[in-house]
C-alpha cells in the first residue's frame, strides 16, 4: 500500500500524494481538466485494493454462499464471513451474530423502524429525531410512526448548525421510545455528541440508533464505547462497494426482533404450518447476499484501517481549517454550518447565485461538488434555504483540490459578476 507516513508539525500524517496514487479514478480528466473530486459524502471513490478484492471474488473464488458444501462455495463463504469479522472489529462489536449485512444505512435502518418499531411501538409513544437527519433516518420512522400511532419529536439546531441539548432532554420523556439520531451531519459537518445523547436516552429506557454514514469514513467507531443500541453504516462512503453495508444491532435486541424479510438464507426449517429462522446473523439476511460487495467492503475496512483512521482525520481536519479559510477570503460567499465539531464538509452559498448554476461551472472546470438540499431538506427549511453548494473531502483530497475550487468559484463570480 502507498501510505507513506511522514513526520509533520509533530504529528503523523501521511503523505496523500503517495496515496492519490492507490485511486486510480483520480488521474482521470474530465472536460480536459483534471479531475476534483470533493463529492466524497456523496460516495467516496474506491482504491485499487478494494477493486481488486472485489475483481478476484469474480476471477477465482466466487459462488454462492452458506448453503454449499463444494469447494468454491466454503471458499466464498469463508471469505465473505472473514469480512463479517473484519467490519466486527473496526465497530467494535462483541459478536459477528451482531453484524448484519444489509444494502446500506437505508436499509438497515427501515429494518430496525419495521422489526423492532412493529413490535415495541404503540399508539401514544413517542421517538425522536433530529433537525439535522438524512432523509433515510425520518421517513422509515415516519412509515412506523403512522402505522402504529406513534408520534416523531424533533430536536433543533442553531444558527451554527449545533445540536440544541437542553431541548433535547426536554423532549425526553417516559413517552420517548426511541431515538435515531445521526452522528455526523451529511449536510453541515457537524458532529453530534452521541454518547451523552445516548446516555440520557437510557436513562429514560429509550432505545438509540445511531446513522453512521458520515462518521465512519472520518473517525474510529466504537459501538460498545458509545453504548449504540443500533448502529448503520454504508460500505460505499467508506471507500468501499454500493449496494452494501451494516447494521449493527445489541444481540439481546436482535434476538428479540421478528425477521425483516421472509425467503431463503433466513430460514431453519420451512414448512407450510410453521417456520423456525436461522441463528444471527442470518435471521435478518434473507436471499442471496450480495457477496463481492460484503467482500469489498471487507477490504476497504483493511484499507482505511492500514491508513489509520486517527491518520486520516488529523489529514481531514487540516483540509477543513485550509478550505473554510479560505472560503472565508471569497466575498459574497456564506458558510452554511459552523458548528465547532466538525467532519470534513464545507457547504456554502453565493449570494445571488444559484447553487445548481455554481455546480454546473465547476463542474466544467472538472471540480464535482454536490448541489441541492442533500436529502436534509429540514435543515435547508431551517436556514431558510432551498439548497447549498457541498465540497465534501476525503482522505484523498489534498490543498490543490481546494485551491482549484476556490479558483473556479472566483471564475463563477465574474460570471455572475
Ligand atoms: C448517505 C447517507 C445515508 C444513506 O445511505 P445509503 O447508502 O444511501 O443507504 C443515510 N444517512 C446519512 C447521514 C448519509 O450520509
Amino acid at each position: 500500500m502507498a501510505t507513506k507516513v511522514i513526520e509533520e508539525m509533530t504529528r503523523p500524517v501521511f503523505d496523500v500524494n503517495v496515496l492519490r496514487q492507490d485511486f486510480p479514478i483520480l488521474t482521470e480528466e474530465v472536460y480536459g481538466k483534471p479531475f476534483t473530486y470533493l463529492d466524497s459524502a456523496a460516495s467516496a471513490q474506491k482504491p485499487r485494493q478494494v477493486i481488486e478484492a472485489i475483481s478476484k471474488v469474480y476471477s477465482t473464488e466466487y459462488s454462492n454462499v452458506h448453503r454449499g458444501v463444494h469447494y468454491m462455495s466454503q471458499k466464498t463463504t469463508d471469505a465473505m464471513e472473514e469480512a463479517r469479522e473484519k467490519i466486527r472489529s473496526f465497530v467494535n462489536a462483541s459478536s459477528i451474530r451482531e453484524i448484519i449485512f444489509v444494502r446500506g444505512a437505508t436499509e438497515g435502518i427501515n429494518l430496525v423502524a419495521s422489526s423492532w418499531g412493529r413490535r415495541n411501538l404503540s399508539a401514544g409513544d413517542e421517538i425522536i429525531l433530529t433537525m439535522l437527519e438524512h432523509h433515510s433516518n425520518i421517513v422509515p420512522w415516519q412509515l412506523m410512526a403512522e402505522e402504529v400511532g406513534a408520534s416523531l419529536k424533533v430536536v433543533p439546531i442553531d444558527r451554527d448548525g449545533v445540536l440544541d441539548i437542553d431541548t433535547y432532554s426536554n423532549l425526553l420523556s417516559d413517552k420517548t421510545k426511541f431515538v435515531a439520531v445521526t452522528h455526523v451531519s451529511n449536510a453541515l459537518g457537524t458532529i453530534l455528541p452521541v454518547t451523552e445523547l445516548i446516555r440520557l436516552a437510557h436513562e429514560r429506557g429509550a432505545k438509540v440508533l445511531v446513522d453512521g454514514c458520515q462518521a465512519a469514513p472520518h473517525m474510529k467507531i466504537d459501538v460498545r464505547s458509545l453504548d449504540a443500541d443500533f448502529y448503520v453504516l454504508s460500505g460505499h462512503k467508506i471507500y468501499g462497494p454500493s449496494g452494501i453495508g451494516i447494521l449493527y444491532g445489541k444481540e439481546k435486541l436482535l434476538e428479540a426482533m421478528p425477521p425483516y424479510q421472509g425467503g431463503e438464507e433466513m430460514i431453519d426449517v420451512v414448512t407450510f404450518d410453521k417456520t423456525t429462522y436461522a441463528d444471527l446473523p442470518f435471521k435478518f439476511e434473507a436471499g442471496t447476499p450480495h457477496i463481492a460487495g460484503a467482500i469489498g467492503m471487507g477490504a476497504a475496512v483493511n484499507y482505511i484501517t492500514a491508513v489509520g483512521l486517527e491518520n486520516i482525520a488529523a489529514h481531514e481536519n487540516d483540509l477543513l481549517k485550509y478550505g473554510t479559510n479560505k472560503l472565508k477570503g471569497i466575498d459574497s460567499l456564506e458558510i452554511v454550518g459552523q458548528a465547532p465539531e466538525k467532519a470534513a464538509i464545507l457547504s456554502f452559498n453565493l449570494t445571488g447565485v444559484h447553487p445548481h448554476d455554481v455546480g454546473t461551472i465547476l463542474d466544467r472546470e472538472g471540480i464535482a461538488v454536490r448541489t441541492g438540499h442533500h436529502c436534509a431538506q429540514p435543515v435547508m427549511d431551517y436556514f431558510d434555504i432551498a439548497s447549498t453548494v457541498r465540497a465534501s473531502l476525503g482522505l484523498y483530497n489534498n490543498r490543490s483540490d481546494i485551491d482549484a475550487l476556490v479558483a473556479a468559484l472566483e471564475r463563477v463570480k465574474e460570471i455572475f459578476g
